[in-house]
């Protein structure tokens, strides 16, 4: 039997529900932050990634999907190509593509969607997963370098997280500083990895050479003794980055969005600039972050393009599920009235009702004339139903329908042509 691949899965009913009502939970939020959507293809030019998420991360050493596309004809060329393993780089390089700096004004784009990374599975974390992500984009003029934006993607995911019902999220934040911070903090790595680097990882000792920032990604447990001794990078931030952070930190407090420092918080991907945070929820187990994201003021130019300063996050969309399941969300839409037809005949009286009601804006379900009345309500319940409607020829010739309430068990009598407008209610 042919399964689905490991680290992928199917969503289904009830679970799509929840994930549907996350979705249009977010996509109502981000029209309210004057956001829109921004959809790009799945698969990008290889470079695109190597270039942006960096070579020495974890992500481009060894977790993207990668293939050698062949030519089809003579004018194509053979071409590395990738599953995306993230969406900022394809919306980075989308914005260039467009032009669309040359409206002067910030991009506020969002996504939605799957990205694939080679991971070892475990709850919470799958090849195939799904973000919900967001940028803000655009040339320095545009306001796109102030602090204010950083605190404004903050409190926009602090209602975010807040409207789709999670308790308990926890912010962490770090400034990772900017491209001269880093090349001397590397610089003090790299002196404090040396006498110490031999005992650790070969990913640690190949990293310490080329891109030390790296090691702190390290997860292997005996190396991390040897990472908590080492530097910080707070000590390393220029005047500019220094006030730039503060700036961020004190805009959240006057906003009341509680949040606190973890330094060691580098995240694995090298366009970070300046300010980085993630969302935590206790209800996760190890895979414990709901969502990650930072400043890439750089990243623009790195893929040839203008100078455009830029912040954005991806949600883990199932993490965000996970974390609401372990709070107890219930997943199921409910059904409002299960419209039952009863015995030879009744069945296209059946549907025009349920027609009629779905027409209104009812949520509908419909049985089938050859089930016996007991089976009907069995199904009614098994479908969530809160009525149940029973359409069979002493009803049709008498033109009264009982509803029935099927948790207190209460039954009144409907005329037909008020059964829409009661069952609306
Ligand atoms: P990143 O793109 O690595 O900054 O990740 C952002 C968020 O995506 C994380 O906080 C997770 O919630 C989610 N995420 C990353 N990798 C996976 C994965 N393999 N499976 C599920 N969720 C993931």
């Amino acid at each position: 039997m042919i399964k689905a691949v490991r680290g992928t899965r199917d969503l289904l009913p009830p679970d799509s529900d929840l994930w549907n009502r996350v979705e249009g939970k977010v996509r109502n939020l981000f029209a309210r932050y004057n956001y829109h959507e921004i959809r790009t293809p799945v698969f990008e030019d290889t470079s695109l990634f190597s270039r942006s998420v960096g070579e020495e991360t974890d992500i481009v050493s060894k977790e993207m999907f990668t293939w050698e596309d062949r030519a089809r004809a003579q004018s194509e060329k053979a071409q590395s190509l990738t599953l995306r393993p993230e969406n900022t780089a394809g919306v980075v390089r989308a914005y260039i593509e467009h032009g669309l700096y040359k409206t002067g004004t910030l991009q506020k784009l969002y996504y939605i969607g799957p990205q694939f990374r080679r991971e070892r599975p475990q709850k919470g974390r799958y090849r195939q997963f799904y973000q919900i992500g967001a940028e803000i984009i655009g040339p320095p003029s545009a306001g796109s370098e102030s602090p204010a934006r950083d605190a404004e993607v903050l409190e926009m995911l602090a209602t975010l997280l807040d409207e789709v019902g999670l308790k308990g999220w926890q912010l962490q934040l770090n400034s990772v500083g900017c491209a001269e911070d880093r090349a001397r903090y590397n610089k003090a790595l790299r002196e404090a990895l040396q006498p110490v680097v031999h005992q650790m990882c070969a990913d640690c000792q190949r990293r310490a050479e080329t891109n030390p920032l790296r090691v702190l990604d390290c997860k292997v447990p005996e190396d991390q003794p040897i990472i908590e001794k080492l530097p910080k990078i707070g000590e390393y931030l220029d005047e500019p980055c220094r006030q730039h952070f503060a700036a961020v930190r004190a805009m959240l407090d006057a906003v009341g969005v509680p949040h606190s420092i973890n330094e060691r918080m580098v995240r694995g991907l090298d366009y970070y600039t300046r300010t980085t945070f993630e969302f935590t929820h206790g209800g996760l187990g190890a895979q414990s972050a709901v969502l990650g994201g930072g400043r890439y003021d750089g990243l623009s130019e790195s893929l040839e393009g203008p100078k455009a300063p830029g912040i954005g996050f991806a949600i883990g969309e199932d993490r965000l599920v996970l974390a609401l399941q372990s709070q107890g969300e219930p997943p199921r839409e409910s059904v409002q009235a299960y419209i039952a037809p009863l015995g030879a005949g009744m069945g296209l009286h059946a549907l025009n009702l349920a027609r009629e009601l779905r027409r209104a804006g009812v949520t509908a379900d419909l049985g089938d004339e050859s089930f016996r009345l007991k089976r009907s309500f069995e199904l009614a319940e098994k479908a969530g139903a809160k009525y149940i409607v029973i359409v069979g020829e002493n009803e049709v010739a008498s033109g009264q329908f009982a509803v029935k309430d099927l948790s207190s068990g209460e039954q009144v009598s409907v005329p037909r042509a008020e059964l829409t407008r009661q069952l609306a209610k």
